[in-house]
């Protein structure tokens, strides 16, 4: 059986080292731990739908060394159909993460096969596509894959979903065929090339968007919650209160949670209450697919 929601987008390592200190140009130093975590935009998002018991598959690409395998396995667990993960000769995405003591960071991303998924790729699955109801993308893969991807689904009438991340290499031209597009304050910001500075400027720049084609704007606001803006309604949701230990993945729980609803129900408020609540049990938990919660874990938070 073929999944009800596809993620097509990046599967990376992420090698963390922690040290008391970010080292100086040309310094040695030693580091206190270090970690091996599975991680990648698409591969998040779809571990937190398969936690969730919704029926999700990915499409992506990794390399034929042991982190692939690493990465399959986490998928897997998840209950994330892996079938249609793609193998390249080059090296599996990794992201070198270095982390201070005070939790700042510097991170490196090493692309690798994320970068070989290609249009090809997308056009040879496309019966996945085509008997999915869902397709979710973020922007860690080709921009000609992301653009093909997007075209394939609406063209079979699917709903499709984008968190525009990284946001500096959005393309205006794919927005026509999103339906529903998942930023951030920041990458909203980006891709409107408006400053967000209260609720008017928020509304003005998600309501920007739906005039070059997307049909509606769900914005993550942090600690604040989100908001809704489609050519009817403007909505604010405050967020939980919860004592948040570590945001890592915060908005790919959050995509997670909305789209595992919102393909059940098709309603926007039921979806982005799930959404708030995995996002808020996410963000008290150290990591990243290791932080998302199950849906034993939601219901529990929700009554
Ligand atoms: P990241 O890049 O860290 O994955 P993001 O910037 O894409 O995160 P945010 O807007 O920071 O995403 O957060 C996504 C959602 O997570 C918010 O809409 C909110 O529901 C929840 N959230 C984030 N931070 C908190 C917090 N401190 N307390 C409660 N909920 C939070």
């Amino acid at each position: 059986m073929n999944p009800n929601i596809v993620v097509i987008g990046s599967l990376n390592m992420d090698i963390v080292i922690n040290v008391e200190e970010m080292p100086h140009e040309g310094q040695t130093i030693l580091g206190t731990g270090f970690s091996e975590i599975a991680g990648g935009k698409g591969a998040n998002q779809a571990v937190a739908i398969g936690k969730l018991q919704a029926s999700v598959g990915m499409i992506g690409k990794v390399g034929a060394d042991s982190y692939a395998s690493a990465l399959l396995d986490s998928l897997k667990e998840s209950n994330v159909d892996a079938r249609h993960i793609l193998t390249s000769p080059n090296r599996t995405g990794v992201a070198l993460v270095t982390v201070n003591q005070s939790g700042k960071n510097h991170i490196v991303v090493v692309p690798g096969a994320n970068f070989d998924l290609t249009p090809d790729d997308i056009r040879n699955q496309r019966h996945v596509i085509e008997q999915c109801e869902m397709v979710v993308l973020q922007l860690e893969v080709p921009m000609e894959t992301v653009n093909c991807a997007l075209q394939l689904a609406k063209e079979a009438g699917k709903t499709t979903i984008l968190n525009p991340a990284p946001a500096k290499i959005m393309e205006e031209e794919m927005l026509k065929n999103v339906d529903i597009l998942i930023p951030n304050e920041h990458e909203l910001s980006e891709i409107s090339g408006m400053e967000i500075a209260d609720e008017r400027s928020l509304q003005e720049a998600a309501r920007s968007l739906l005039a070059k084609g997307v049909k509606a704007v769900l914005v993550t606001l942090g600690d604040k919650g989100c908001c809704y803006v489609d050519k009817d309604r403007f909505q604010l949701y405050p967020a939980h209160q919860v004592k948040a230990k570590d945001t890592t993945a915060a908005g790919d729980s959050f995509i997670g949670g909305f789209t595992a609803s919102y393909v059940k129900n098709r309603d926007i408020d039921m979806a982005v209450k799930q959404a708030q609540i995995v996002a808020a049990i996410t963000v008290t938990r150290p990591g990243a697919q290791s932080s998302l919660p199950t849906l034993e874990e939601v219901q529990r938070f929700a009554v």
